[in-house]
């Protein structure tokens, strides 16, 4: 497959951009560098790149569009919003629709916010939790992203009763400092923490079913004893519900099917991104009443936005979510994947190449390895470089997955059986590529 133009556009691009990226996820660093593909066009299920060459879209932008590029209910919305003016700072009748809808779909929300990214969403729950409960620490989970800003970006120290380190440059110790990183699904570890740590601690914040080292299921009981212990102690429960919020069913993580006892799982504050935008930049948390009645201009907690509620991409997400009420939707993702996962499984089974899918309904990891993946440290103690040489024979084969190990597959209403026949026949061709 040519693709001279992404290559030279590659190196026009390192010339402005930094690492000629906009975020560092779309550089093919970690499977093996070289210029990343430009994109020119993109609809339903397709991506074309400015060589003009087809492929089969299961990025999906990271996980937003779930109803396909240029879903034409949405493009409708954003261009009847764009040609009634694209910001106002004046509040309108759509947020309204757009905080009822998410309100009515997740019932542990009864009052909202718009923010412009999961980033602000996440930031903001914490700074929210600090001023209710007026604790300071944070307790996460090792391999949860929760966005770019300073508190989540902080990584293990050297076990659950130490403090964390900085995941990146920029970060001081004393931020890390607040922060205590244990292993998903360890409840024995979260424990030890709390009980070291519990006093000071004003939320425990965790994607309630991972997204971001592979699509990860809590474990029985694990959601249960964490929201039991964080109320023990006095500390407020977050669930960054960014990826998983309308990707299973129509509602969150918080109330999907595939986890047991929904009363016992509620947290306590919720933010969201992604998927409720319809692909335009949004985030959004929301929590009790009495807990974002902390936010101003009603309490002490400053949070504000010029571009925050924007009708252009309120607009887009009302639209993606009136797709997503359609019957059947989720069910045809979910037979698709299904499909497309069982067949995975026995190309790399006939070719010898151990892989590990996590499947939950139209979304799924493949790991590189025979054991599972169930926390962090073992979504990394898989073949990176077996990962690396599958994603670029898929991508010759006009298959575009994420370029990192730890990133979901995502169906879109878009995708269909032929696509996954397609997909597949790369597939076969890729593990027999790689097994050599
Ligand atoms: N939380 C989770 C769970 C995410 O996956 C992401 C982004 N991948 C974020 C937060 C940050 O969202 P954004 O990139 O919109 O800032």
């Amino acid at each position: 497959m040519n693709r001279k133009q992404s290559e030279l556009l590659y190196e026009e691009a390192l010339k402005h951009i930094v690492g000629g990226v906009n975020s560092p996820s779309r550089s093919f660093k970690a499977v093996g560098g070289g210029a990343p593909v430009f994109m020119k066009k993109a609809e339903g299920a397709y991506f074309w790149d400015v060589d003009g060459n087809r492929y089969v879209d299961y990025l999906a932008a990271y996980g937003p569009i779930i109803t396909g590029h240029a879903h034409p209910h949405v493009t409708k919305a954003i261009q009847e919003a764009a040609a009634n003016g694209t910001l106002y700072g004046t509040p309108t009748e759509l947020e309204i629709r757009l905080a009822a809808m998410l309100k009515e779909a997740i019932p542990s929300m009864d009052k909202v916010r718009f923010v412009n990214s999961g980033t602000e969403a996440v930031m903001t729950t914490i700074r929210v939790a600090r001023a209710y409960t007026k604790r300071n620490k944070i307790i996460k989970f090792a391999g949860c992203y929760h966005g770019h800003s300073d508190l989540v970006l902080v990584a293990a120290g050297s076990g659950p009763s130490t403090l964390g380190i900085p995941d990146s440059a920029g970060i001081p110790t004393s931020i890390a400092h607040e922060v205590i990183t244990v292993p998903f699904n360890d409840a024995s570890a979260l424990k030890e923490a709390i009980d070291r740590w519990g006093d000071d601690v004003a939320a425990v914040m965790v994607e309630p079913i991972v997204g971001n080292f592979g699509m990860v299921m809590p474990q029985d009981g694990f959601l249960e004893e964490l929201c039991r212990l964080a109320r023990e102690y006095g500390a407020l429960v977050i669930y960054d519900e960014v990826i998983t919020a309308f990707r299973f069913h129509y509602g969150s993580a918080q109330t999907y099917a595939g986890l047991k006892h929904h009363d016992r799982i509620k947290p306590d504050l919720t933010a969201l991104g992604k998927i409720i935008g319809g692909g335009l930049p949004i985030g959004a948390y929301g929590g009790s009443k009495e807990i974002m009645e902390q936010v101003a201009p009603l309490g002490p907690a400053y949070q504000a936005g010029t571009m925050a509620g924007n009708p252009a991409s309120i607009s887009a997400g009302i639209a993606c979510l009136e797709v997503l009420q359609g019957g059947g939707i989720y069910e045809e993702m979910d037979r698709l994947a299904l499909k497309l996962t069982d067949g995975l499984a026995d190309s790399a089974r006939r070719h010898g190449v151990p892989l590990t899918i996590n499947r939950i309904r139209g979304s799924f990891s493949t790991h590189f390895c025979d054991h599972p993946v169930t926390n962090y440290a073992e979504a990394q103690d898989t073949d990176s470089e077996a990962f690396a040489a599958f994603f670029r024979a898929m991508l010759n084969r006009g298959v575009n997955l994420a370029p990192s190990k730890y990133e979901a597959w995502f169906l879109t209403t878009a995708h269909t059986e032929a696509d996954i026949d397609f997909t597949l026949e790369a597939a076969e061709a890729a593990f027999k590529e790689i097994a050599r």
